[in-house]
């Protein structure tokens, strides 16, 4: 596996493997990978020429009371991960060269920045729009592989790339899970012992919405408010937001009559945790 953090040289790279007719697989990541992570990284192996992944922990989408400082940061973990995988490319840029001190622009998919994670966190899909768009650019993949598990940043990314002409195929995978069911995320290292048994009421919650709707329960408030009753249950939770959308736009819903996204977000002290199912 290459290792770059330069970005014009590894411009230079990308360029010379788009004018060969091989096949571009691109992951982004902020590191402290996971095996969500590798699914997305076995998915663009099995499908591509090249795999390459980025790592970088973007400020950006970090609002200034977030974790940013403390994120995890195992570069040499994530390394030995990647070689084990077979990424033939690992894009590391440096902070100062994505964001040098004049950077002036940023991109804003608008309306779907502003609800659910958007509302809770602003600025940061402004944020992650413009980091991805930057990478796209700078990668020019066949495909990009994102995880369901940030559905938002999946249906956002989906329009940028949409709205600007991008060309590369957007690929959303399954949300990779504990055997409890908790959604593998970078930050389930922050939870301690007792907190790690409450993150079980975001995927609890999700299991009882879609065991309701399969029961023929069709009232999103009906179903909101079981979800949230169960959650409740669960010591050390603060509920940021339970929502009913439809999958495609992630538009309220008053009736489950359409392809619908379910998503939830907690605190769990002091961790925010989000997760979702499509049903
Ligand atoms: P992150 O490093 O958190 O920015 O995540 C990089 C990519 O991995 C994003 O597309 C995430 O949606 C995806 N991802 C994170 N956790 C999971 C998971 N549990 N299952 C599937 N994909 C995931």
């Amino acid at each position: 596996m290459q290792i770059i953090s330069d970005i014009r040289k590894f411009q230079k790279i990308t360029a010379q493997l788009n004018r060969t007719d091989k096949s571009i697989g691109f992951v982004p990541t902020m590191g402290a990978l996971h095996i969500g992570h590798t699914s997305l990284i076995k998915e663009s192996k099995a499908k591509n020429d090249i795999t390459i992944v980025s790592i970088f922990v973007n400020p950006t989408q970090f609002a200034p009371h977030e974790d940013l400082t403390k994120y995890p940061r195992p570069f040499e973990k994530d390394k030995t991960l990647l070689n084990s995988e077979g990424v033939d490319y690992l894009f590391f840029p440096s902070l100062k060269s994505v964001y040098p001190p004049d950077y002036k622009t940023y991109i804003t998919v608008k309306g779907l920045s502003d609800i659910l994670e958007g509302k809770s966190r602003p600025g940061h899909f402004t944020g992650v729009a413009t980091i991805v768009l930057k990478l796209l650019h700078i990668v020019q993949p066949t495909n990009t592989y994102f995880g369901q598990k940030d559905l938002q940043q999946c249906i956002i990314v989906r329009k940028l790339i949409k709205d600007l002409d991008f060309p590369v195929n957007f690929h959303i995978m399954p949300i990779i899970r504990e055997s409890d069911g908790l959604a593998l995320s970078s930050r389930n290292i922050y939870l301690n012992e007792k907190e790690r048994k409450s993150a079980l009421c975001l995927s609890q919650s999700l299991k009882l919405a879609k065991k309701l709707i399969s029961g023929g329960e069709k009232d999103v408030d009906i179903i909101k408010k079981n979800m949230k009753k169960l959650i409740e249950n669960y010591p050390e939770i603060t509920i940021d937001y339970v929502a009913i959308c439809d999958a495609q736009e992630l538009l309220p819903l008053k009736k489950i009559d359409k392809k619908t996204a379910i998503l939830v977000a907690v605190y769990v002290g002091k961790t925010r945790l989000i997760d979702n199912i499509i049903v």
